[in-house]
This record gives C-alpha cells, sequence and structure tokens, in this order.
C-alpha cells in the first residue's frame, strides 16, 4: 500500500501541495480527481520522489521513500538509494515514454536486466508473458513506432509490471489516446485491479472510476477535499467544488 504523510510541495511562492494525507491500501484501487492543477501529477511524482517533498513523507508497504528513520529523525537517503527504491515504484506516463529503439519485448524486459533482477532470458520470457496479459501476445517484436497509441500504452503497462512494484501510478493513462482505443487500455487496467494489484489512478474517466475504484480522492488547491467510495465521493459529493468539477467532466 501507499501512505502519504501530510505533504507539502511549493513551487517558489505557489503552493502545489498544502498537507496532503492519502491512503491506498494494498490490493486497493484508488481514483484521484481533480481540477486541473490541483496538483495530481505532483503528488504521483512526490510518492515516487521524482520530486521531494518539502515536508512530510511517503511509505510504500511500510518503507519510507527517499528517507530513513535514524533515532526519532528523518534522514534522507541517497540518490542511489533511492533510485532503487523508485524501481519498485511503476509508473504509467500519459504520453507512454516508451524506448523508441527497443521491441515491445526488449521495453519490457530492460529494465530487471538491467537492474540485476532477472538475467536476460528469465526477463524476456517474463515479458512475453505480460504482454500476453496486455492482450500483445502477436507483438513481442514490434517497435513503439509500429504500434497504436493503445497498444503503445499497453507495452507501457506491462513494462511496469516487470519490476513488480508494490505499487502503479497512472497519470491520466488514456488522455492521449483517440476516443477509440481509450477502452482497450483501461480494459487492462480494470483486470490489474481485479487481480489485486495495488494502483493510484489519475483520470478523468468516471465510468472506470464508478466501476474499478475502492475509492476516489478529490484533490483541490493542494488538498484533499474528500474522499471515499465511488457511491459516495461521485454519486452524493458533500462540496460544491467537487460537484462543480464533476459537472464538468461527465
Ligand atoms: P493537470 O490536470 O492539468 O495535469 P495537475 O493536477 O496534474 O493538473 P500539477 O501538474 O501537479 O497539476 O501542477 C500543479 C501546479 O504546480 C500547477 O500550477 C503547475 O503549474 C505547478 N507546477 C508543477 N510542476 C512545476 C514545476 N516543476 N515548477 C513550477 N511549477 C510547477
Ligand atoms: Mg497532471
Amino acid at each position: 500500500g501507499v501512505d502519504v504523510h501530510g505533504v507539502h510541495k511549493r513551487f517558489g511562492q505557489h503552493r502545489v501541495l498544502d498537507g496532503v494525507d492519502l491512503r491506498v491500501r494494498p490490493g486497493e484501487v484508488t481514483v484521484l480527481l481533480g481540477p486541473s492543477g490541483s496538483g495530481k501529477s505532483t503528488l504521483l511524482r512526490v510518492i515516487n520522489h521524482l520530486e521531494k517533498p518539502d515536508a512530510g513523507y511517503v511509505e510504500v508497504d511500510g518503507e519510507p521513500i527517499g528517507v530513513r528513520r535514524r533515532g526519532g529523525r528523518m534522514k534522507e537517503l541517497t540518490e542511489r538509494a533511492t533510485l532503487v527504491q523508485r524501481r519498485r515504484i511503476g509508473f504509467v506516463f500519459q504520453n507512454f515514454h516508451l524506448f523508441p529503439h527497443l521491441t515491445a519485448l526488449d521495453n519490457v524486459a530492460a529494465a530487471p536486466v538491467a537492474t540485476g533482477l532477472s538475467p536476460r532470458v528469465e526477463a524476456r520470457e517474463r515479458a512475453r508473458e505480460l504482454l500476453g496479459r496486455v492482450g500483445l501476445a502477436g507483438k513481442a517484436d514490434a517497435y513503439p513506432g509500429q504500434l497504436s497509441g493503445g497498444q503503445q500504452q499497453r507495452v507501457a503497462i506491462a513494462r511496469a509490471l516487470a519490476l513488480r512494484p508494490g505499487v502503479i501510478l497512472f497519470d491520466e493513462p488514456t488522455s492521449a489516446l483517440d476516443p477509440e482505443l481509450v477502452g482497450e487500455v483501461l480494459g487492462v487496467i480494470k483486470d490489474l485491479a481485479t487481480g489485486g494489484t495495488t494502483l493510484l489512478v489519475v483520470t478523468h474517466e468516471i465510468g472506470f472510476a464508478r466501476e474499478a475504484a475502492d475509492r476516489v480522492v478529490f484533490l483541490d488547491g493542494g488538498r484533499v477535499l474528500e474522499q471515499g467510495p465511488p457511491s459516495e465521493v461521485l454519486d452524493r459529493p458533500r462540496h460544491r467544488r467537487t460537484r462543480d468539477f464533476l459537472s464538468r467532466v461527465l
């Protein structure tokens, strides 16, 4: 699971995260909603320590990210140690971020080999399995440029799975896709959800949130304004700002 404890982050004078507490329980799916600029991407980037919080900290599966406890205090980890931790947190981006010069198979197998998690033969075997899981068994040898956006995003999901992450963070995984390709990617994410992978998903796909989320969190101005099961937050939002937001995206 993921535990975000009192995270603050500012860029210059701009307070982007203003005391965020958030918990994604192991095996649960949390959908993070909020207006543009509310801090959703920044929060994901703080969770995997691509951004360092100004205050507060994040734990993944009980382990603080980028810091360690020493006595009663938190001490910063080395960059290298943080990098090792970051690999345990899957990240799927809006724009796929695949390596263009590697085949689908090698995109998936690259990190487990480079990090010494698995020998090459084993990593490629597992990559094949993962490509099958996202419905791309037949595309192992294709390069990203030969794949549709939906297929590329499914390769990116297989790649995130390859490192056996404790959680996968998704930042608007379908917003760069043509409408007819959105469903195939959401379908794969739903399968992961059903399979018990811990997921934190930023998306404006309310239908997905309704079907797949255990919890919905609404972020506004860098704060969690409300959270709860989809039936509460989506159908009976307590705050006007949540209602306004939902009426705009639905
Ligand atoms: P969107 O829905 O548009 O993706 P978001 O909720 O993901 O929005 P963030 O990308 O987290 O919002 O950005 C929150 C605020 O922080 C924005 O005002 C943005 O301009 C600012 N911001 C984000 N990253 C940086 C940065 N590296 N330097 C300065 N300001 C930043
Ligand atoms: Mg964003």
